[in-house]
């Protein structure tokens, strides 16, 4: 698949093949895309394009720093953590649950398009709002295992693995 320079508006140009599958759902949200968008043929550039304007529409770090919250969102979402006021700030970023849903699952589609460059950066997830696993410490007291074999395991702390996962900072 040849590189694809989408975004033309934006200080800095987004090359599609930077951004991950969410920063990618992230751009289609903020993008003209339509909420009932169905894919035009085996490789839908008009699609590629919608991730270029909305990231050109957000800037690079934007679409990072709400990607960020959609994976600790989700994250939380999935163990049914989430708080009002975590909750509250994702609906005020994605208020519309059926357009961000058309977004993802049009973003994870593109990766067959156009692959994740593998010098892009990880993306890490970011709790908006107070960690509720960890009460905001980024740390957890747990249990490390000093050796699988033998079982060996102390205590001790270890960066929360909701809002701290050691991806990019
Ligand atoms: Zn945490």
């Amino acid at each position: 698949m040849p590189a694809t320079l989408v975004a033309t508006h934006a200080p800095t140009p987004v090359l599609v093949e930077d951004l991950s599958n969410m920063e990618r759902a992230v751009a289609l949200y903020a993008s003209d895309m339509p909420d009932r968008y169905r894919l035009q043929g085996p490789v839908d550039t008009t699609l590629i394009g919608w991730i270029g304007q909305g990231a050109a529409r957000l800037g690079r770090e934007e679409v990072r720093r709400r990607a960020s919250f959609l994976l600790g969102h989700r994250r939380l979402w999935l163990r049914d953590l989430t708080t009002p006021e975590i909750n509250r700030r994702h609906k005020q970023r994605f208020p519309s649950a059926r357009r961000l849903n058309v977004a993802e699952s049009m973003a994870s589609t593109s990766l067959f398009w156009v692959s994740v460059a593998p010098g892009a950066r990880e993306l890490s997830a970011a709790i908006d709002g107070t960690c509720p696993k960890c009460d905001g410490t980024g740390k957890l007291w747990v249990n490390l295992v000093i050796d699988d074999v033998s079982g060996w395991f102390e205590e001790g702390y270890a960066p929360c693995w909701v809002c701290r996962d050691g991806g990019a900072a």
